[in-house]
């Protein structure tokens, strides 16, 4: 029975500035693999306290991680605690300095003495390439211990401890199952209804697990596969996945990494469609979140944010009288703004979002009140009208994802 700990280093987690979100996830990781944690620690930027915090951790523990403080400034101290507690010598890594001091070259920054600082490795460590930043991982046995020195930066500690740490540990503990999950992501329907219709595949299903997750995003499950194959691990992954479409499959939106917004791009592309839109309520939110998906430009035409009446009026020409009569958080003005934006910006598809975010009542209109009108080239004008809850920007984030939705559909 292995014991693992995981010391991040850094004063920042101390001060609250940030969240150990490292732990959890390499703790969550490991669980997954059935690794014991432990213990979770976090220790500041001090040369003494760490090398303090590294004694103990090797005192109790037989693998331990640390995150964090391989960077190349004052304050990254993690080889020099451990070369302070182990005595292991140290020298630089050649692959590693080639590529801090290619980047340089290619920047044209001026590459300070310090930076080299990034290239040092402990003699008899296994040096893990970084491929998303420049501090290469350390896997370090050191009397009876294994110990992994991993970047603090999430996204590189991440795509580290994948490619490299999980296979040595596997190896490393034996253990004759490898592993496998993957997400599925769905819009549109609620959590409690989700966990309902899967109810007994939920139950019974031991392998793969099934634990569905509501986001910010919409409803995520997350499937865990353990075999002794990457075939079985497919196969197991591809029957579950299968067993849960029959049933919700109409709310299904993407597997793994891909988003929602990718989804959304590659439709319209398919379907050589454009879209605008019209944001009141969301403020341009809707038209960022597909422009983060590369090929956008392809199908996105572009959108106005009209958060005042007179831009309503003096851009999208929503006649006065409709907003003295009805508002501007109305099911006439979310379609009038839907066509007059399609029309403007020349797209086949125009959106709009119009509603009361909060926190006090508008136009007499209660908080969370939506309209989303959706104008189609071809198809007759429509408005969709929700009551969304929460506080302001959950509601506007909110009334996003049901847009994200409609144009799913
Ligand atoms: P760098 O080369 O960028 O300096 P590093 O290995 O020295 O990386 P740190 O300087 O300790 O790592 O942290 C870099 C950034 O990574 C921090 O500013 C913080 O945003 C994030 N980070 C560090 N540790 C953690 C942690 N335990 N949980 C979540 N985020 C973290
Ligand atoms: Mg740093």
């Amino acid at each position: 029975q292995y014991k693992a700990e995981i010391v991040a280093v850094g004063t920042e987690l101390l001060l609250g500035q940030i969240a150990n979100t490292n732990a959890q996830w390499i703790s969550q990781q490991l669980a997954l693999y059935g690794i014991n944690v432990f213990n979770h620690v976090v220790v500041g930027d001090n040369l003494k306290r760490v090398t303090d915090t590294f004694k103990q951790a090797h005192e109790r523990s037989d693998i331990i991680i640390v995150t964090g403080g391989l960077g190349p400034t004052e304050d990254d101290l993690t080889r020099e605690a451990f070369q302070a507690f182990s005595n292991l010598s140290m020298t630089e890594h050649e692959a590693s300095m080639k590529k801090i001091e290619t980047w340089f070259q290619k920047t044209g920054w001026t590459m300070t003495p310090n930076n080299r600082k990034q290239a040092r490795v402990f003699e008899t460590a296994t040096v893990l390439e970084n491929k998303q930043g420049m501090a290469p991982g350390m896997i370090v046995q050191f009397d009876e211990r294994t110990w992994i020195f991993l970047p603090g930066v999430p996204r590189e500690m991440k795509s580290l401890f994948n490619d490299e740490i999980l296979p040595y540990l596997y190896k490393l503990t034996g253990k004759e199952q490898m592993i496998r999950s993957t997400i599925l992501k769905f819009l549109g329907i609620g959590e409690s209804t989700l966990e309902h219709e899967l109810q007994d595949l939920i139950q019974k299903q031991t392998n793969p697990t099934i634990a569905p997750l509501a986001t910010d995003d919409g409803i995520i499950i997350r499937l865990t596969a353990k075999a002794d194959s990457s075939e079985a691990l497919e196969r197991l992954l591809a029957k579950t996945k299968a067993d849960i479409l029959d049933r919700v499959g109409d709310y299904f939106v993407a597997e793994g990494e891909k988003t929602i917004e990718q989804v959304i791009v590659e439709r319209l592309n398919h379907k050589k469609v454009s879209i605008a839109a019209a944001e009141s309520l969301t403020g341009g939110k809707f038209i960022e979140r597909l422009v983060t998906v590369p090929g956008a430009s392809a199908v996105v035409q572009g959108g106005i944010v009209c958060y005042s009446p007179d831009v309503k009026m003096n851009l999208l020409e929503i006649p006065k009288q409709l907003i003295e009569e009805k508002g501007t958080v109305s099911e006439e003005c979310a379609i009038l703004l839907a066509r007059n934006v399609r029309d403007k910006l020349n797209s086949a598809i125009g959106i709009s979002f119009t509603g009361v975010a909060g926190p006090g009542e508008m136009e007499g209109k209660q908080v969370g009140t939506v309209h989303i009108g959706l104008s189609i080239k071809g198809e007759e004008d429509r408005v969709y009208s929700f009551q969304l809850q929460g506080n302001r920007n959950v509601i506007r984030n909110r009334a996003l994802l049901k847009g994200l939705e409609l144009i799913l559909n």
